[in-house]
């Protein structure tokens, strides 16, 4: 005698795909599978296509072109644009590229201080004194 629960196929047990979670080098700094990172130089650092992506776009805002928007808080410029009228007196955002880990990080104001403040990039700078990282 058959029951129902004999004719469905039980389901398998469920293998984890097992991954080498490797950390981004680049801002991010996310575990990400080989496959999805890219190696930069001989250094050994490897960044993943996201921070790959926004070093290039990095690059292209530094050649002129308008960021599509922040790459840590990836708030658009429109929504950024908005901020910066309630924040600066000509209403423009303020969008800076860091160099971060060899690779250049598009951010906004907001998030370009809380870099700052979060790694110890400028630790030695008299910016960092200003800033009272030390
Ligand atoms: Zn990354
Ligand atoms: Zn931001």
């Amino acid at each position: 005698m058959t029951t129902d629960d004999d004719r469905t196929p039980k389901p398998k047990p469920l293998a984890p795909v097992l991954v080498m979670a490797e950390r981004c080098h680049g801002p991010c700094g996310r575990q990400r599978p080989p496959a999805e990172l890219v190696s930069l130089g001989t250094g050994g650092a490897k960044i993943c296509w996201d921070c790959w992506a926004w070093h290039e776009k990095a690059l292209q805002m530094l050649a002129g072109a308008m960021p599509p928007g922040c790459q840590n808080c990836l708030k658009s410029m429109e929504t950024l644009r908005r901020e910066a009228n309630a924040v600066f007196p000509d209403g423009e955002p303020r969008m800076y590229v860091h160099p971060l880990e060899g690779i250049y990080a598009v951010l906004c104001w907001v998030c370009s201080d809380q870099v700052v403040r979060a790694t110890n990039l400028y630790r030695d700078t008299q910016y960092g004194w200003d800033q009272k990282l030390k």
